[in-house]
């Protein structure tokens, strides 16, 4: 087996801003991993800088990363893989991630199957994704979430977190009366603003509220928690499945995104884990090329919630994936073996 990795950085349609900051690009690295019959497995790490990595980071563990898989030396061992990486690098799970992609998507090639068939799963039970509006000024969110609709979503996550949460989430409302409308607040209320803010937020009809207040808050999650109306999905809470426990009694839904967990395998086991918790469960996702959000879509099957934008955001991506028309993850169409991605 051979691999490489390279990186690529592509333009996102709209500057995308969160209470925590704005960006315009997303830089990911793609690796590729050779079988000895030609066969290739694709992946990608969309890296977060809110969890210390960029894609410097990224291409800094990455020679040791493959010459695990070079060591392993058996497409099939996906297992023995990811618990190789963890023994050389202990972080950088974004890093880790594109390596677990790539050695799923070989490892369904090699069996013919698509990834979800592969992992026994049923393709009937997908669902849609929502797509984010990013906070803006006013008449900016009001277009964004037109154009939105156009295309055919009908679930969105709109950003908030800022001093005119109300004014922008009337305006979405607004603009979208019958959309589903979910609210990620990314860790910028203090627990009290969050309940009075979670008060009008029901009266808009929203669905549930994403991490209202700070990962480190978690007696303040659980405040919340206690008095919300609305249901709460945990994301920054929530990196990997050794987190669920500590925040089964704080929250509804457990939002997991493969670049916190490290890998498809441990993504699994979060899901798993939050439902043997009474959680439900999300994935979501950073601005990722369809290079990685292929593999994420394939979970799909497993969850409650898809928030699978990540690909929807971009201006351009060298990489198609799942077909996800009008919001809907749709395995149905994958027509190839492994996780679909192929590089237009
Ligand atoms: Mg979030």
């Amino acid at each position: 087996m051979n691999t490489e990795f390279e990186r690529r950085e592509f333009p996102l349609e709209y500057p995308f801003t969160i209470s925590r900051g704005t960006q315009t690009t997303a830089e990911v690295v793609v690796v590729r991993v050779h079988d000895d019959e030609g066969t290739v497995g694709i992946g990608a790490a969309g890296p977060s800088a809110h969890y210390g990595e960029t894609a410097g980071t990224v291409e800094a563990v990455m020679p040791d990363l493959l010459a695990v898989v070079e060591r392993v030396d058996d497409p099939e061992n996906v297992a023995k893989v990811e618990a190789g990486m963890r023994t050389v690098v202990e972080d950088n799970p974004a890093a880790r991630t594109a390596v677990s992609i790539a050695c799923h998507d070989l490892a369904a090639k090699r069996a013919g199957l698509p990834l979800y068939q592969y992992w026994g799963l049923d393709a009937e039970d997908s669902l849609d994704t929502s797509y984010t509006i990013g906070i803006d000024d006013a008449e900016t969110m009001h277009e964004k979430t037109v154009e939105a609709l156009d295309r055919g979503y009908t679930t969105l996550k709109v950003k908030l977190g800022t001093d005119r949460d109300e004014e922008l989430l009337e305006t979405v409302r607004n603009a979208a009366p019958d959309a589903t409308l979910r609210v990620d607040a990314n860790e910028a209320w203090t627990p009290k603003e969050a309940v009075r803010n979670i008060e009008w937020l029901d009266d808009y009809g929203v669905e549930f509220v994403e991490q209202p207040v700070p990962a480190e808050h978690t007696e303040g999650l659980k405040y919340v928690y206690e008095r919300s109306k609305l249901p709460i999905a945990a994301d920054e809470s929530c990196i990997t499945a050794d987190d669920v426990p500590n925040i089964a009694d704080r929250c509804d839904i457990a939002n997991l995104k493969l670049m916190k967990t490290g890998g498809l395998r441990e993504a699994k086991r979060l899901i798993h884990t939050a439902r043997a918790h009474g959680l439900e469960v999300m994935c979501g996702c950073m601005a990722e090329s369809n290079a990685s959000i292929a593999a994420a879509a394939h979970l799909a099957p497993l969850l409650d919630y898809a928030d699978l934008d990540g690909s929807l955001l971009l201006d351009r991506d060298d990489f198609a994936g799942v077909p996800m028309p009008a919001g809907h993850v749709d395995l149905q169409a994958v027509d190839r073996p492994g996780t679909g991605v192929q590089e237009n």
